[in-house]
């Protein structure tokens, strides 16, 4: 048990050059093709490694040192409350994607189809084989029910408030409740509380620190993924 958690922490830090890679080349406004050089003066991004272009300083998105700390805490995390069964496998395909997806989206705003809607064929697969060698470890079927559930009721939020939720929000949230719902009802209703819970707490801090107005909206996705980590962190 204490191998697979160390396993997974070192998994999760070694994904932090990638997922730097897919940060910058990512973080970009909706409809613009993705970055492949930097957009003030050009250089490729040989500066990656420190966050800031080689070129010109500036920054590119949150340095490796970063993602690959946040990436192995969640994998780490992963492997601790799913332990020793193939459906491990799923949570640490989609712990440090995850991670890249809440750096992005606290950054530009934005939840990429290319890494949310990628995710679920993944997380699908691996939790149908750990179900079909284990029917006790969790449900695929309660699994598919959250999904469905958590994301129709995030679009009917987001039809509500097009400003605060976006479809961005919905896809992600489908995802998140594939990995909870297929631990129990329980998580679910804690990763929904805690993401709630940390956005508000954000929220007022930001207002406090007059770092956002009162008409500004900020982009939930990093909560609701921090939700979900907290719930799988925190289960007894
Ligand atoms: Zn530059």
């Amino acid at each position: 048990m204490g191998l697979l958690v160390w396993l997974g922490a070192a998994f999760g830090a070694l994904s932090g050059p990638f997922l730097a890679r897919a940060c910058w080349s990512l973080s970009v406004p909706s409809g613009e093709p993705r970055r492949t050089r930097c957009q003030d003066c050009g250089a490729a991004p040989a500066g990656l490694p420190r966050g800031r272009c080689s070129g010109c300083g500036r920054c590119l998105g949150p340095a490796v040192w970063w993602l690959s700390l946040s990436a192995a805490a969640a994998c780490a995390v992963s492997a601790l409350r799913v332990g020793p069964h193939p459906a491990v496998i799923a949570y640490l395909a989609a712990a440090p994607v995850l991670t890249a997806l809440a750096w992005i989206d606290a950054g530009v705003k934005r939840l990429p189809d290319v890494l949310t809607l990628r995710l679920y064929p993944v997380l699908l697969a691996a939790l149908l084989a750990a179900q079909l060698t284990d029917r006790h470890h969790g449900s695929l079927l309660r699994a598919l029910a959250a999904m469905a559930a958590l994301a129709v009721g995030f679009y009917a939020l987001a039809l509500l408030s097009p400003g605060a939720l976006g479809l961005g929000d919905v896809k992600l949230v489908g995802l998140l409740g594939l990995l909870l719902g297929w631990l129990g009802w329980t998580s679910v209703a804690a990763g929904g509380f805690l993401a709630f819970a940390t956005a508000a707490l954000a929220s007022v801090a930001l207002l406090a620190t007059r770092r956002a107005g009162r008409k500004d909206t900020i982009p939930f996705g990093p909560y609701l993924i921090l939700g979900t980590l907290l719930a799988l962190a925190l289960h007894p």
